[in-house]
């Protein structure tokens, strides 16, 4: 039987420099790694012998074992799940195909102390045997086939695999102990650690062979018991074997559902962000169980995609058993579920919302532009997402709900105004913010993309509609004044009769704008733009079009401000004769300003450059 010698991808062979000088990290956690790769085996072979009664025909039983040998110094872990053949072990032991492991290496700092104690947090998957192992061999068999092989490996550079006979179903991973960590050949070392990181694997792990092996863990599946009997650490580690991660839960949610639909709910949101989480299939990665049998980390019905955060499982009742992942999308059963968890979860993070002391705003920062999708997608959710939701605001420095803003309403106002951007720091200075500010009245500073989508869709709150603050009038007439900036007011400057100017521009710069009017929400700025009512809002044009969605830009309407000194001076002009000619430049250099301060591109910038030059050129040589 010939030995094939294969070398590892480059990021393994990296990893494992790393993983064998795991000095003095806990490194303990080798087995939480190989004890779980052993359940999610046995899960996967449960579950494709619902649909192939062959694969466990041969009556071995799901179980996973620890065998130590004290003379040989080795240490087995041994399963009877799913098993491996050759294209198995080439690709899962000698590449980095897994979440976890990937995200350990992005972490690396390059500081040998530092990225061992990530291991503990992370852990690496299957490599961490090479923590205290210096000859790792794998003896396999998958189910349904009947050759068995080998893979042997001393975690420098390469591995060979070679067939092997007599193999049963599963997998048996056998550790050769470097010198000086004989402790995990101890009995009650290894339940230790068992029971601290896998007592919540539902299957029983017993040490030793034959009938009479003790078993070491509780092997009852957590989300089965009842709250009250699962500590905080309990929850921690199974977030961290069911999620594949390594963060701490930041909420956790378990509760039973009873009456119509059954079923069981254990759900945690993360600290982090998964690294996933914005990948375009928007995946749920909760984990479906029917009456405690594992059936897919991928069930896309299961939960609504804005929660797609979520990690956990939901172990239903009355799904039927032998139903294909294809068939269970179509099962009504399904949607219902869905329905019933995306309630509980909101009616819990809109508690979190409310609760100050919760850690709220950073899980907001986390996770809501993942949130604000359900405001477009799922109508019947609405009004808790909506209650969940929180918002950069000029009126506070921290979040604001909804709930806040509608209370800071000022008298006459009649919308919830919104500004949309890429950088709440930029949004602040936005000219079409001054009219509002000089009010008191509170603007929402929305950035993320998907606030383009979810504010028309929703429209008003409490019957208060959404209203942009860069498009259609600006609403500001009707609005009484706080008092503070009532007094500002009052002392306005006065104000130019821009009429023959308005016409004026409007004649320069013809098609370049739609129209041309005085402004009521400028009081600093001498000309900005804002969208007709009917038209798109400019960010969300810009970003269409950044995005090739869109290849024409609406035309704008260039509003003026009537107080601001650079107005009054070119309308006091505007009626002169020749005005038209002597005023051309200056036409097409504001429009050009309101376009630079708006962050669009100049459609000419030679033509500007030379505008400005004129005109510079003249005002020195009026001063000189
Ligand atoms: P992860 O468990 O996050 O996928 P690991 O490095 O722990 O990453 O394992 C890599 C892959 O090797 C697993 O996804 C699985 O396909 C395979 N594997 C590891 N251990 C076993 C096992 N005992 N039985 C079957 N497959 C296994
Ligand atoms: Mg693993």
């Amino acid at each position: 039987m010939t030995e094939e010698r294969l070398q590892f991808q480059s990021d393994v062979a990296r990893l494992l420099e790393i993983v064998a000088h795991a000095l003095y990290s806990e490194k303990e956690v080798f087995l939480r790694e190989l004890v779980s790769n052993a359940s999610d085996a046995c899960d996967k072979l449960r579950y494709a012998a619902l649909t192939d009664d062959g694969l466990m025909a041969d009556g071995v039983p799901l179980e996973i074992r620890l065998l130590a040998d004290t003379e040989a110094r080795t240490l087995t872990v041994a399963d009877t799940g799913v098993g491996m053949n050759r294209e198995d072990l080439v690709e899962n032991l000698g590449t980095i195909a897994r979440s976890g492991t990937a995200r350990f290496l992005e972490q690396l700092s390059g500081d040998a102390r530092k990225d061992l104690s990530l291991i503990g947090q992370f852990g690496v998957g299957f490599y961490a045997a090479f923590m205290v192992a210096d000859e790792v061999e794998v003896t396999t068999r998958r189910a349904g086939e009947a050759q068995g092989w080998r893979w042997r490996s001393d975690g420098k550079g390469g591995f060979t695999i070679a067939e092997a006979a007599d193999v049963v179903r599963g997998t048996r991973v056998t550790l050769h102990l470097k010198p000086g960590e004989d402790e995990f050949l101890d009995e009650r070392r290894l339940g230790a650690i068992v029971r601290k990181y896998s007592d919540h694997i539902p299957l029983p792990i017993r040490f030793g062979d034959g009938g009479d092996a003790t078993t070491l863990n509780r092997a009852s599946a957590l989300w089965t018991r009842s709250k009250s009997e699962v500590t905080a650490e309990e929850y921690k580690e199974f977030y961290h074997h069911v999620g594949h991660a390594f963060d701490d839960p930041w909420l956790t949610v378990h509760w039973r559902a009873e009456g119509k639909l059954e079923y069981t709910a254990l759900l945690f949101v993360p600290t982090l962000r998964p690294f996933d989480l914005f990948d375009p299939r928007r995946r749920p990665a909760v984990k479906l169980y029917v009456r405690r049998v594992f059936i897919t980390d991928e069930a896309e019905g299961l939960l609504p995609a804005y929660l797609r955060f979520l990690r956990g499982v939901v172990d239903s009742e009355d799904l039927p058993l032998n139903v294909s992942r294809e068939m269970l999308q179509q099962n009504p059963m399904l949607a219902r579920m869905k329905s019933g968890l995306a309630r509980r979860v909101l009616q819990d993070l809109v508690r979190k919302a409310d609760d100050p002391e919760s850690g709220y705003p950073a899980f907001w920062e986390a996770f809501g532009a993942v949130l604000k999708e359900g405001l477009y997608e799922d109508n019947e959710h609405r009004d808790l997402l909506l209650r969940a939701a929180r918002f950069r605001s000029t009126a506070a420095d921290g979040l604001a709900s909804l709930e806040d803003y509608v209370g800071r309403m000022k008298e006459g106002q009649e919308a919830i105004f919104t500004i949309t951007g890429d950088d709440p720091d930029a949004l602040l200075r936005s000219p079409q913010l001054e009219g509002y500010r000089a009010k008191g009245v509170e603007v929402l500073l929305l950035t993320d993309p998907v606030d383009e989508f979810w504010l028309p869709a929703v429209a008003s709150y409490k019957d208060k509609p959404f209203k942009s603050v860069t498009r259609g009038g600006a609403d500001l007439s009707a609005i009484k004044a706080a008092e503070a900036a009532e007094a500002n007011a009052e002392a306005k400057p006065a104000v130019a009769d821009t009429g023959p100017l308005v016409a004026l521009l409007k004649l320069s710069l013809g098609d370049a704008v739609k129209d041309v009017r005085p402004s009521e929400r400028l009081t600093d700025s001498a000309v900005c733009l804002v969208a007709d009512e009917g038209d798109m809002d400019m960010h969300l044009e810009r970003l269409l079009k950044q995005h090739k969605q869109l290849d024409r830009t609406a035309r704008r309407i260039l509003e003026i401000n009537p107080a601001h000194p650079l107005v009054r001076a070119l309308a006091e002009r505007a009626g002169a004769p020749g005005a038209t000619d002597d005023l051309a430049d200056a036409a097409w250099l504001l429009l050009d300003q309101a376009r630079i301060v708006e962050g669009e591109p100049l459609p000419d910038p030679s033509a500007f450059a030379r505008r400005l030059a004129t005109l510079m050129a003249k005002g020195l040589s009026a001063a000189g």
